[in-house]
């Protein structure tokens, strides 16, 4: 890799597994100037309350922000769809003088009136902290005229990195829990949590839970409901995937209902079937637990000859991924061992010490380790690795493209179904027609970039 790739003050983010002991820094503000692939804290909250589709999304700030997250999920609902509409206060300058809160209250109001949401979530941005409107003010007057919970989200985008935009999230949400009725829920209950239904994922996992005998109370946020929501305090147990967006919100339940959760992550087949035997572990229940032996050797009998297929031709092929969250990458190093690739770069927006111990834990000799990068350093390991495909998100699609070098979408934008066993097999087909496309034989491969 080139020196220059590599800022001094990020040397110890970055860590190459079998050099050193693994030490590596992480989980802290982003080094100004790094251009790190980081999106601010009131995105953090946007994208994990976004997918409540009955609810109205109003970002009080200038009207950039409300576009820069506008659809930012494109989150399936099976109902209402009042999420994909994106609202903004629109400040002006005379706003940011004279205040922005009538213009608040105003939109809060109008929106009301028309859309009829079952509840209203309030994101504040840079310039409202930097004002200082009261949004928990406004918010309360509101709900009290219209009779529907209006939920703050202390987001402002300065205040943090994406993380904490996950905790006003879990925040706002934490105040709806515990209002609704819980009468007539399973003792096998559970929330889904940390889903957010990209492709219509969260059907499929309901569907799996209910055919093992669990009801699902409330989606936290895939597909979500807010009546759902306020009742979630019934569930038996918290099902959480992914490694930060939800994770405090289910701590909260855990401390005020005494509600107990379990990790877990529904891509790849290992962890899909982990999934399913956790929660009958958790219940104790032997007849629940053979129920989800029987589901996952018949859905394994319907993919694993195709996987087979695919494996073939991508033996010995190299991967690098780089997601948001640690807890997504350890299921795609164990993807992609299925299908006979090798991982050599593997990397996160908001891991922990814990995540990146668990990578270094995983993966093999040699594979680069790293916190919070930046498109020249993961240009320049893409091409040290002489890697064959790239998982990313939309930031990471044009690194990969302008390196000649096959990608997959695993992040928000993704139209494509991953998750459980179905999903598995989409990502194979997936991984097989980019890395194994002809395209690949015409591009000026891993030349320096422009
Ligand atoms: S909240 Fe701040 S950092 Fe985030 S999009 Fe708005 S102006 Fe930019």
């Amino acid at each position: 890799m080139g020196s220059a790739a590599v800022l001094k003050d990020r040397k110890n983010q970055i860590f190459r597994k079998g050099n050193e002991p693994f030490d590596i820094d992480c989980n802290k503000d982003s080094l100004a100037g790094a251009v790190s692939q980081r999106a601010c804290v009131f995105c953090g909250s946007r994208v994990v309350l976004y997918p409540i589709a009955d609810a109205l999304h109003l970002v009080h700030g200038p009207i950039g922000c409300a576009v820069y997250t506008w659809d930012i999920r494109g989150a399936l609902s099976s109902g209402p769809e009042l999420h994909r509409l994106s609202f903004s206060t629109d400040l002006q300058e005379m706003d940011v003088i004279f205040g922005g809160e009538p213009k608040l209250e105003k939109a809060l109001y109008e929106l009301i009136e028309k859309h009829e949401p079952k509840a209203a979530f309030v994101y504040s941005t840079c310039i409202v902290g930097i004002i200082g409107d009261d949004l928990e003010a406004v918010c309360k007057r509101v709900a009290e005229k219209t009779k529907i919970p209006i939920l703050p989200v202390q987001s402002e985008g300065f205040k943090g990195n994406k993380r904490e935009g996950y905790q006003a999230a879990c925040n706002a949400m934490a105040r709806l829990v515990g209002t609704g009725d819980i009468k007539g829920i399973s003792k096998h209950s559970i929330n889904i949590l940390g889903d957010f239904n990209l492709a219509g994922e969260i059907w499929v996992i309901q569907e799996y839970f209910n055919k093992i005998g669990v009801e699902v109370v409330a989606n936290i946020t895939g597909d979500g409901r807010i009546e759902d929501i306020k009742r979630a305090h019934g569930a038996a147990l918290n099902v959480v995937q992914c490694s930060g967006a939800t994770m405090e919100l289910a701590d909260t339940m855990q401390e005020r209902y005494d509600i107990p959760s379990i990790r877990v992550s529904y891509f790849g087949i290992e962890d899909m079937a982990e999934a399913l035997y956790d929660v009958a572990r958790h219940f104790d229940d032997s007849e629940m637990m053979r129920k989800a032996e029987i589901l996952v050797r018949d859905e394994l009998k319907t993919i694993m000859d195709k996987i087979g297929v695919y494996r073939e031709s991508l033996t010995g092929k190299k991967a690098a991924i780089y997601v948001g969250g640690a807890f997504k990458a350890f299921s795609l190093v164990k993807a992609f061992r299925l299908l006979g690739m090798d991982v050599v770069l593997v990397g996160s927006q908001t891991g922990t010490k814990a995540d990146y111990e668990e990578l270094e834990a995983i993966t093999d000799d040699g594979t680069i380790i790293v916190d919070d990068s930046n498109p020249l350093e993961l240009a320049a390991f893409i091409k040290e690795k002489e890697v064959d495909l790239f998982v990313g998100g939309v930031k990471e699609r044009p690194i990969a493209y302008k390196l000649g070098v096959a990608f997959c979408d695993h992040n928000h934008e993704r139209k494509e179904m991953l998750a459980g066993f179905e999903g598995m097999l989409n990502f194979a087909e997936e991984v097989y027609s980019s890395v194994m496309s002809p395209v690949w034989n015409f591009v000026p491969r891993r030349k320096e970039v422009r």
